[in-house]
């Protein structure tokens, strides 16, 4: 059996001992209902409060800023139709990089409630055009500004303090995607301008179908599900009490890991780009590989000649996980919706590989040299 190589942690990520250790022992001994009066009940609404005041303080906002969710897409789905339905917003402002989540929640909004897509210009390598947004924003008053942190695909940082001032200079509204960063950086909401933030802790060695949202207290909106109430009234139903014990605990990890795990994750990558590009001529990066990008994110863009049919098969053979495109589309060939708009060349195959604190250098070169022999027999 060959050894796993799991280069895919965009996608998802294998959850940190640590948070395993917590979420089983919540699981035998914190079985009350958080809204039950009683002994058990009472235990249970402690470790769901104590998760908040935990994750609200690596935001830097306040607890009550805080709700959680069933991962990114219910807070992204969440935050742009409330923006719509109790704030009265009606231009939204968004790039074609953003995740499905956005630009299918926004295409949808069009029909339902008739709000205007606006799409700021990205330059070749992925990047937005901060003179086109000032002027987006300066047509379109009271606007909603909809960009992610870092691209979830190719990995591209966005300026989000120059995008958040643009956006106080406008009367606009920051919604930042940051799944993908919460973890990664230190995400305080405050600092960045950020108004409305999603995250989702299977993207930081937490547990699936666990994340949150933050809304900043002056843009509070109402219920997102109703029939009790529970997250002061804005989502009923019964807490994922497991799950959010589990996730406070892996971002809790992720900060306290931070500096150590961005400079073995940043060699990683930079070993990995070092290495294609010694054996494998003509190879291209999608995005900002090598300047403002994500540390665990590398978009690979390899030479014509190279079955994209095959590609992801061959090296699954070899043991090796990646991905091309985002998860949500993996499994069909389609092409990415990203690399589409970058004009990418449609006869370059792409792989997107992702590193973890989990993946080390023999790794890489087991990638490199799998990846290399798939190129030289095409
Ligand atoms: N936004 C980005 C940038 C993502 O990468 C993902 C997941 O791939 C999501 C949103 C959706 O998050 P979830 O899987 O928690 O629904």
């Amino acid at each position: 059996m060959k050894p796993l190589t799991y280069l895919d942690n965009a996608a998802s990520t294998p959850m940190r001992k640590e948070v395993l250790e917590v979420m089983y022992d919540c699981m035998q001994h914190v079985y009350g209902n958080p809204s039950s009066l009683h002994e058990q009940g009472r235990k249970a609404k402690v470790v769901v409060e104590q998760a908040r005041r935990s994750i609200a303080r690596l935001m830097g906002v306040t607890p009550s800023e805080v709700f959680f969710t069933s991962g990114g897409t219910e807070a992204i789905n969440t935050i742009l139709s409330r923006c719509v339905a109790d704030l009265s917003r009606r231009h939204f402002i968004t790039s074609r990089l953003e995740h499905p989540a956005v630009l299918k929640c926004l295409e949808l909004l069009t029909q339902e409630a008739s709000i205007d897509i606006h799409y700021v210009d990205t330059d070749v390598k992925g990047h937005i055009n901060l003179t086109h947004l000032d002027g987006l924003l300066s047509n379109h008053k009271d606007a909603v500004v909809v960009l992610m942190h870092a691209n979830n695909e190719i990995g591209n940082l966005l300026p989000a303090t120059a995008v958040s001032e643009l956006c106080r200079g406008h009367d606009a509204l920051f919604f930042s995607d940051t799944v993908q960063t919460i973890g990664k950086y230190e995400v305080l909401l405050p600092k960045l301008g950020i108004d409305f933030a999603a995250a989702s802790a299977h993207k930081f060695h937490g547990p699936k179908g666990t994340g949150f949202m933050v809304v900043r207290s002056e843009h509070l909106f109402k219920a997102m599900l109703r029939g009790g109430g529970q997250e002061r009234n804005m989502r009923a139903g019964t807490e994922n009490v497991y799950g959010i014990a589990g996730m406070a605990k892996a971002l809790e990890m992720a900060h306290e890991q931070m500096d150590a795990d961005y400079r073995s994750i940043a060699g990683l990558k930079q070993t990995c780009i070092n290495l294609l590009k010694e054996n494998i001529s003509g190879i291209q990066f999608n995005g900002d590989a090598e300047g403002n990008s994500l540390h665990t994110i590398l978009n690979i863009s390899l030479p014509g000649g190279v079955d994209p049919e095959m590609l992801l098969p061959a090296l699954d053979i070899e043991g090796i996980c990646v991905s091309t495109g985002s998860a949500c589309s993996s499994g069909s060939i389609k092409r990415s919706a990203v690399l589409k708009a970058l004009k990418a060349e449609p006869g370059r195959p792409s792989v997107r590989v992702s590193f973890s604190c989990f993946n080390t250098a023999e790794e890489i070169n087991y990638f490199v040299e799998k990846i290399t022999a798939i190129c030289q027999s095409s």
